[in-house]
Parts: C-alpha cells; sequence; structure tokens
C-alpha cells in the first residue's frame, strides 16, 4: 500500500507519501509562522487563504518527492477533524478532487489519533493495548489505546492545552515566535533557575487525570507583570519556573493514569508521549522517569513527527485501509455545494467513567 496523507486542521500545510512497510517516502510541510508572528496566533480566515495558496503545491511537492504519481497510490487520507472547521475544509477538498479524479478510496482521519498512532510506525514493536500521552496546542488527552479505533480517555484538560501555556508565555516573554512558543521557551529555560519561582502545580486537590493550564497562564503572566524582565536571565527564569511547573502536572497525572489504565489492561507495556509539546527534551526526560519508575517502555516520535505532519495521517490512513474502513472514491466532478463530512469536534474515544470514583 502507497498512501497519501493531507493535514490542515490548523495552521500546518502538511502533506506525505507512506508505504505500508512503514517507509516515509516524501514529507512535506508548509508552516505559517509569519502569519503567527503579525497575528500573535491563529487566525482562521487567514489560516484558510494561507492553506488553499499552498495546499496544491504541498502536496505536488510530497508526489515528486516520493517519487510516485497518483496512479501509484491505493488511497488517500486525510485530517477531518478535530480542527478549524475553515482550514480542514480546504485539505478534505484536495484529497477529494486527488481520489476523485483518480479514482482512489478516501479515508477520514482524526488528527489527535494521528498523533497517537504514529507511534507504531516509529517503533514496530508496538502493540495495542498501550497508552498514550497527546500534547498539543490545542490538545491534552491522556488515553488507553485498546484497539484500531478503541480509546478510553483517562484524562484531557478541562481549560487550556500545555502548547497554548508555553506559546502565550513566550509571547508575553516578548521571545522571538517566529517559529512557535514552545521552542523557545525550552531553549530559554536551560539558562533560568526553575526553582526561582514557585508556581503552583495545578489541580493537586483533584485526585483526577485531567489537566488545567488555565491558572498556571495567569501566574505566568501576573508573574511578568510585576517583575522587570528586561535582562535575559529574569526572563530565562520564568520560563524555567514555568517549564518546571508545567511537566510537573504532567508527570503527576501520568503516574496517576498509569495505575488506572494497568487495572483495566495490566498488559500494557508503553507509554507513547506525541503532540507538538512531546518534541520538547526536557519534556521527553522527565516523563521518561515516571516511565522507567512503573517499568515502562516511553515511545516518543522523532520531533518532525510529534508536531503536526503529514505522515501521521498518511499512517493512520494505512492503519484503518488494513482494517477495511475507508470511503469509496468520490466522483471525479463534484457539485459546487458538496457538503463535506468534516468534524470540527470529535472527541477520541469514551471518557473513562469509572474516573470518578477513582479520583474519590
Ligand atoms: P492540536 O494537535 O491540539 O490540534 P496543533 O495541531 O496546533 O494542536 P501541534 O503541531 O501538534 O499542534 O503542536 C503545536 C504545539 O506544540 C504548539 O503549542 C507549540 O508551542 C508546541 N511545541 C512545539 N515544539 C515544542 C517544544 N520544543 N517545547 C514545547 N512545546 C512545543
Ligand atoms: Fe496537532
Amino acid at each position: 500500500l502507497v498512501v497519501l496523507g493531507i493535514e490542515t486542521s490548523c495552521d500546518d500545510t502538511a502533506a506525505a507519501v507512506v508505504r505500508s512497510s512503514g517507509d516515509i517516502l516524501s514529507q512535506v510541510v508548509s508552516s505559517q509562522a509569519d502569519l503567527l508572528v503579525r497575528y500573535g496566533g491563529v487566525a482562521p480566515k487567514m489560516a484558510e487563504e494561507a492553506h488553499s495558496q499552498v495546499i496544491d503545491q504541498v502536496v505536488q511537492e510530497a508526489l515528486n518527492q516520493a517519487n510516485v504519481s497518483e496512479t501509484d497510490l491505493s488511497a488517500v487520507a486525510v485530517t477531518i477533524g478535530p480542527g478549524l472547521s475553515l482550514c480542514l475544509r480546504v485539505g478534505v477538498q484536495k484529497a477529494r478532487k486527488t481520489a476523485g479524479s483518480f479514482n482512489l478510496p478516501i479515508i477520514g482521519v482524526h488528527h489527535m489519533e494521528a498523533h497517537a498512532l504514529v507511534a507504531r510506525l516509529v517503533e514496530r514493536e508496538l502493540q495495542f493495548p498501550f497508552m498514550a500521552l497527546l500534547i498539543s496546542g490545542g490538545h491534552n488527552l491522556l488515553i488507553l489505546a485498546q484497539g484500531l479505533g478503541q480509546y478510553i480517555q483517562l484524562g484531557t484538560s478541562i481549560d487550556d492545552a500545555i502548547g497554548e501555556a508555553y506559546d502565550k508565555t513566550a509571547k508575553w516573554l516578548g521571545l522571538d515566535m517566529r517559529r512557535s512558543g514552545g521552542p523557545a521557551i525550552e531553549e530559554l529555560a536551560q539558562e533560568g533557575d526553575a526553582e526561582s519561582i514557585k508556581f503552583s502545580i495545578p489541580m493537586k486537590q483533584h485526585k483526577d487525570c485531567n489537566f488545567s493550564y488555565a491558572g498556571l497562564k495567569t501566574q505566568v503572566r501576573l508573574a511578568i507583570e510585576s517583575k522587570n524582565i528586561q535582562d535575559r536571565r529574569s526572563r530565562a527564569d520564568i520560563a524555567a519556573s514555568f517549564q518546571r511547573v508545567a511537566v510537573l502536572h504532567l508527570e503527576e497525572r501520568c503516574q496517576r493514569a498509569i495505575q488506572w489504565a494497568l487495572k483495566i489492561e495490566p498488559s500494557i507495556k508503553h507509554l507513547v508521549v506525541s503532540g507538538g509539546v512531546a518534541s520538547n527534551q526536557y519534556v521527553r526526560a522527565r516523563l521518561d522517569q515516571v516511565v522507567k519508575k512503573n517499568s515502562l517502555q516511553l515511545v516518543c516520535p522523532p520531533p518532525s513527527l510529534c508536531t503536526d505532519n503529514g505522515v501521521m495521517v498518511a499512517w493512520t490512513g494505512i492503519e484503518h485501509f488494513r482494517m477495511g474502513r475507508f470511503d469509496p472514491p468520490p466522483p471525479a466532478v463534484e457539485s459546487e455545494d458538496f457538503v463535506y463530512d468534516l468534524r470540527p469536534r470529535w472527541p477520541l474515544g469514551e471518557e473513562y467513567a469509572e474516573g470518578r470514583s477513582e479520583a474519590r
């Protein structure tokens, strides 16, 4: 199988061609970093236009790099949610056009499932069931993956995701936002004293596996407003102190989630950590400690597969295709008023109902 994957759910336009053997034949990402700098965040209309401008080029480049033509493809996979509907639509339109004109089946992919499953491309030994911590700009999820398409949600954020907290901290510190805030904070934090400011760990009194980053964000903003941050050292202290507590919250939740998950599936051996924030080396090192303490193994894809990419979409498409889950080729010429199947809000799996009683 050779599958083309297309991803446009947020601010990156990405495409890739992947073989079912796990060979990545191409990987192309066009990011909207310049727009992020200008508008200080993702503005849906701007993002949609940016996707529209580059989507044809990105897909063509992915096919060229892979040295395949549309006729060599087995199927087209595309992210249909969750994400910004204006943006998702651009990718889905392109996928349907490509699939339609070459009579290829199409596979609608869940963006967060793709963040998790790409770990199975990286680590071929990774079997179900496994646990996953998915940490990105819009999501903070702890899941138990029991099988393909079978997920139990052990925890989620009740407000912001950790990536959002990294991005805002970077913005308030006035860091270079030409890339996203996460890498800027990670780099600056290395020079700071992580114990210098005592931010409190979120949700200490809640004995569940949910997350909250809104309160920490506020603590950081107040600290920045009340301090002189002219010199690099004081900015580094804030970055390091923020990062330490942001990650302590992850560690604490993971520790508990592992106990919950082992009760449901005692054979679990792996914790996958993926999503943009998983490209952070400090995050990886700290979570590796937690995982080792529980005699489990950490599986963390390389940074280019942690942040948004087309490979994870193509791979997730392959996994579903192999199980016979795909849609037949769309009509070659689509009517103008075609309604696309987009799922801007799309939970990944069922909430772990026993979680509430566990938390008592
Ligand atoms: P979602 O997956 O929730 O829809 P998204 O697709 O926008 O969100 P990803 O590309 O998966 O996000 O992740 C982007 C986020 O990852 C941003 O918030 C960014 O700051 C963060 N990030 C990227 N690299 C790092 C890093 N080295 N350290 C911390 N955070 C990082
Ligand atoms: Fe993402």
